[in-house]
């Protein structure tokens, strides 16, 4: 029998639970530090998230029941696209001249082109079922707050969205996709928060940042009632809305007939694609003695995992979110303008942190230009032409089959492609034409973060 190209499972095969990694945290040996009020530095209960979020995911938050069960009502709308293929790239494997099997997990079948919808759909949900009439939030590249207009518009839910200045500026179309389905949409900073009054004060010509973003959405959310937060990535319940992606991928493997993976593969920015892909592999790793690698790919420019320090700092840059004890290179750092947009984050996922941590996962650090060779190397063999994030994952995957085309091991390889790069297309002209620089975060620049961490005894 011809070896499939493209596995793909029925809807009755979706998943009917997230897997929540809380749950087998204490048999891995890691222990998640919890997260502290931003004004006193004390450990923070529900009722200090109540005015962002709504308890249900306040509750998902803390949680640690191994399988939470995903509502009919979000099981119906993720049926739109999912269970979503999971491919074996037989042509980049012959293009590549490798022995390894390398599969992938496609996730820019959503509507709005990543995994983001994921998580948007639940939080959307949960937000409607507490009577929330509006909610507020930040975009940098713009595939969040085009997650988040689409669920909202499923809800009938107002959605506000601030976008970095910068991405507003040089990104008219998932501008334009979040104004098709609903959603206001303001370039950060603006005039309409505290926080960005006082960025504009400061330098009238500021481009933005997502941690400049956040702490305006997260301020209109906190002073009016019928206005909550969400948040496209970095916390716990975004994770576990993710976990779909892996679920889907082990059984997709089983339908293959594939060998467990001997590596995993997946990109981070705050850690949710690479956390939903990830973590159901990780729990067979810790609980039932399977040996995957697991390998997080981050760019050289913005590298939290690879040479940020493990620390409590604030998730925004005006200091008003919870602290979480992650790795950061500083809340008011400001990346260099790679491509990756969604890469460009100062902090990871606590989560992810602590896995890290406690040597369970591995991390690398990949700049730019490597990463578009990588891109268009697959994009000539697949079709599919891949956002900048997941291209790290591409380039990490590259490596490893190169390194078995010199070992002749036939290693399995899956990584998660969590988003298509049609919105990406000055990128790839930059590449193409030779523009595109690389950057890397310096010894000066790690020095400037590290002194501003908030101290904590
Ligand atoms: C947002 C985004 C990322 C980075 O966020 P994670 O939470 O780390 O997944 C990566 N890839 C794509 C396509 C994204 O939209």
């Amino acid at each position: 029998m011809a070896e499939l190209t493209k596995i793909v499972l029925s809807e009755k095969d979706m998943p009917t639970h997230w897997y929540n990694i809380n749950a087998d945290l204490p048999a891995a040996g890691v222990e998640m530090a919890p997260p502290l009020h931003p004004g006193t530095l004390q450990p923070i209960g529900p009722a200090d998230l109540a005015p962002l979020f709504p308890m249900a995911l306040i509750a998902q938050e803390v949680s640690t029941e191994r399988y939470i069960e995903i509502p009919d009502e979000v099981q119906d709308i993720l049926k739109l696209w999912r269970p979503t293929p999971l491919y074996r790239a037989h042509r980049w494997e012959k293009a590549l001249g490798t022995p390894a099997r390398i599969y992938y997990k496609y996730e820019g079948v959503s509507p709005s082109g990543s995994h983001k919808t994921n998580t948007a759909v639940a939080q959307a949900y949960y937000n409607k079922q507490e009577g929330i009439t509006r909610i507020t939030t930040e975009t940098g590249a713009g595939q969040w707050g085009s997650a988040l207009s689409f669920a909202c518009q499923i809800f009938g839910i107002e959605c506000k969205v601030y976008m970095v200045k910068i991405s507003y500026e040089q990104k008219p179309y998932r501008k334009l996709m979040m104004q098709s389905w609903g959603a206001t949409v303001v370039p950060s900073p603006s005039d309409q928060t505290n926080a960005g009054r006082s960025i504009l004060a400061q330098h009238p010509d500021s481009t933005g940042s997502l941690g400049i973003a956040i702490s305006e959405a997260v301020e209109e959310a906190a002073t009016r009632d019928d206005t909550k937060y969400a948040l496209g990535s970095v916390l716990n319940h975004v994770l576990l809305h993710q976990t779909v992606i892996g679920q889907e991928v082990i059984k997709q493997l089983e339908v293959a007939g594939a060998d467990w993976p001997d590596v995993v593969v997946g990109c981070t920015g705050g850690g949710s694609n690479f956390g939903g892909f990830a973590f159901p592999f990780l729990r067979e790793n810790v609980i039932n003695g399977k040996s995957a690698r697991i390998v997080a790919v981050e760019p050289a420019a913005a590298p939290s995992l690879t040479r940020g320090v493990y620390a409590y700092d604030f998730g925004d840059t005006a200091a008003m979110t919870p602290l979480l004890k992650m790795h950061t290179l500083g809340h008011d750092f400001v990346p260099a303008p790679i491509h990756a947009g969604g890469l460009r984050y100062h902090g990871m996922s606590a989560q992810i942190s602590a896995i890290k941590e406690a040597g369970l996962i591995e991390a690398v650090a990949i700049k730019q230009r490597s990463v578009f060779e990588a891109a268009l190397s697959f994009s000539r063999s697949e079709g599919i032409l891949p956002a900048p994030e997941p291209s790290h994952a591409i380039f990490q995957t590259m490596q490893e089959a190169l390194a078995c085309k010199e070992s002749g091991e036939a290693k399995t390889i899956v990584f998660n492609l969590c988003g298509h790069g049609h919105f990406d297309m000055a990128s790839y002209e930059a590449y193409l034409s030779g523009r595109l620089s690389d950057y890397e975060f310096s010894e000066a620049d790690m020095k400037e973060s590290l002194a501003h961490l908030p101290q904590v005894a």
